[in-house]
């Protein structure tokens, strides 16, 4: 491709907007531009790159034995009713009216339409298993849409969905999808880690995301220092570094803290550790009131709290609210003596404690004393915080580590959850109907272009692994005034191409610095300069990963580059 022909401007400013570097270098390499929040159009390069990507994942998922569909975007209500998710997805489901009044959802993913397709088809276990794929646009209402298209509203991803006869054939298949996982992200050339996750609104028992680690990753990782175990936090179980040691309960007090409202200042002015003081917040859980009661050095996962009480709205209680249960201003709540909350959620870090401190149930003023089962009854005491670097591994016990990463994709057993609620059955060897078993695999195909150069980038710009780069080679004729260097380039331009390399030709009347620029900008893996050393019938190669340059004679090159492309492209696949 030349460079005047394709659309492609790169920008010297960073979007005001831009928050991730990642979103900062697509819009400055051209690779999308923004039509409105969280909605691109992707621009040639971009829309390469995508290709290469859905090109990976196909061959990766032919390869399992998959077999690629497409499913319509727009899906009728009735669907979605039949497994309750047209109310329990929420506010993230587009919802759109056609022109009878009748309600269809914009597919944020696709377990309803394909279980109506297989429980269409499928009548005999001779059908089974089968796993369907599609690459296709998805439609989420996200809350935040941020990052660019890393967290977009409209983003292209790969859904695959499972069908088996049996739990055994269940696992097998999610094997199977797990391994071909860990091919897919290594052939693009990433730095990834699976690990044990919350299956959210898609639900099932059981569920992995692969996680490309990035210091500007929006999931948090808990990983065992010392085994394998690793988990998102938001499923995490952390173990506690520290229990409470056994003491005698005293007396409930009320004690002023004026001033005070941190959990750090609290436990500063009253001389006890931040592990003394109980958190206690409220939630609204679908209108209800509920407490948690929490060790104040940590945090509640709010996806835990989710998932035991089962409701569909979760949110913090207003202070409103707060001043009815408590009777007090926002920051002193107390367990005790509160007044209509249906549950009081303790959380096992303040198991077996004793003589905490809590908020007062009154401006200004805490209680010390406070004692469980004596001063306040907790409904239950269940594991609810987020895992923290220095909590004990729950496999082996050693210490865990924090990292962050970018969710690429994310693997679920969902069992018979949507078989069952839309009736997809087979009849088996012995002529008995049966539920499928199934399981669904997706992957973020728009969202590890993004992850790939949050990984890989420097103060220049993005520097593409080579499998999924828009060009493996860009080629910069340097020398205006230099007829052979410009001449030099075009023929190399063509046997690069008659060869198989994909080539990106500079042809603009531009001064040697923007070219250079702009190349690095775009993180093209191999760079040819057709300057000062085309007298001597030498072509200058760059690499943009290691910086390591080269003079190559001209007869050589289209062989050299060849084989820079082999190995850069054997390193990426292991
Ligand atoms: P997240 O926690 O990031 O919202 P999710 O758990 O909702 O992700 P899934 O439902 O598992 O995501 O979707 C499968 C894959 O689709 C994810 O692993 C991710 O790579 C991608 N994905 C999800 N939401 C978005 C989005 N808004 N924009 C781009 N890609 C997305
Ligand atoms: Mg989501």
């Amino acid at each position: 491709m030349r460079w005047n022909q394709t659309l492609l401007e790169t920008l010297k400013e960073i979007p005001a907007e831009a928050e991730v570097v990642s979103h900062q270098l697509m819009v400055r390499a051209g690779l999308i531009r923004k039509v409105a929040a969280g909605l691109y159009n992707y621009l040639p390069l971009g829309w390469r790159t995508l290709r290469k990507i859905e090109n990976i994942v196909r061959e990766e998922m032919d390869a399992a034995g998959a077999v690629e569909v497409q499913l319509p975007i727009l899906s009728p209500a009735e669907l979605w009713q039949e497994t309750g998710r047209w109310e329990k997805y929420g506010a993230e489901l587009f919802r759109v009216r056609d022109r009878h009044e009748r309600d269809f959802a914009l597919g944020p993913t696709h377990e309803e339409v394909i279980t109506d397709l297989v429980r269409k088809i499928v009548r005999s276990y001779r059908q089974l298993p089968v796993n369907l794929y599609q690459i296709h646009t998805k439609f989420r209402d996200e809350i935040r849409p941020r990052f660019g298209v890393m967290r977009a509203r409209e983003f292209i991803m790969k859904d695959a969905y499972s069908f088996d006869r049996d739990e055994a054939g269940a696992e097998a298949s999610y094997a199977k999808m797990s391994q071909t996982y860990h091919r897919i992200f290594k052939r693009c050339g990433l730095r990834f880690k699976a690990v044990e996750a919350d299956p959210g609104a898609i639900g099932g028992s059981f569920s992995s995301e692969f996680m490309v680690l990035a210091a500007t990753g929006e999931e948090v990782i808990a990983s065992c220092t010392q085994c394998k175990y690793a988990a998102n936090v938001e499923k995490a179980q952390g173990r506690l570094a520290d229990p409470p040691k056994a003491e005698k309960p005293v007396p409930r007090q009320l004690v002023d803290t004026q001033g005070k409202h941190t959990v750090e200042e609290v436990a500063a002015f009253l001389k006890v550790p931040t592990t003394r003081l109980a958190k206690t917040l409220l939630y609204d859980a679908d209108g209800e009131l509920v407490a948690v009661v929490i060790r104040g050095d940590r945090e509640v996962n709010e996806i835990k709290l989710k998932n035991h009480l089962d409701v569909n709205a979760l949110t913090l209680a207003t202070p409103e609210q707060i001043q009815g249960a408590t009777g007090a201003p926002v920051g002193f709540a107390g367990p005790f003596n509160m007044k209509g909350v249906e549950k009081i959620l303790m959380d096992d870090s303040l198991e077996g404690a004793v003589n905490l401190v809590s908020g007062g149930n009154r401006a200004d003023t805490h209680a010390t004393g406070v004692n469980p089962d004596r001063d306040f009854k907790p409904t239950q005491v269940l594991d609810l915080s987020l895992a923290q670097a220095g909590d004990h591994c729950p496999q082996c016990g050693a210490p865990l580590e924090i990292e962050r990463g970018i969710e690429v994709g994310h693997v679920f057993k969902l069992g018979t959850k949507y078989s069952q609620a839309m009736r997809a059955t087979f009849l088996d060897e012995a002529g008995q109907e049966q539920f499928c078993v199934m399981g669904c695999y997706g992957i973020g195909v728009s969202r590890i272009a993004a992850a790939a150069i949050e990984q890989n980038h420097d103060e220049h710009g993005i520097i593409w692994p080579l499998p999924i780069a828009p060009y493996q080679a860009v080629l910069l004729p340097v020398a205006p005034k230099d007829p052979q260097a410009g001449a030099m380039a075009e023929t190399v331009y063509q046997e690069l191409r008659a060869a198989g390399v994909e080539v990106l030709l500079d042809d603009r009347d531009e001064r040697a610095g923007i070219k250079f620029k702009d190349a690095d900008l775009i993180g093209i893996p191999l760079r040819l300069t057709f300057g000062k050393h085309a007298a001597e019938n030498l072509i200058e190669v760059k690499r943009r990963d290691t910086g390591a340059v080269e003079l190559v004679p001209r007869p050589d090159i289209v062989v050299r580059i060849q084989t820079l492309c082999r190995e850069m492209l054997d390193v990426a696949s292991g």
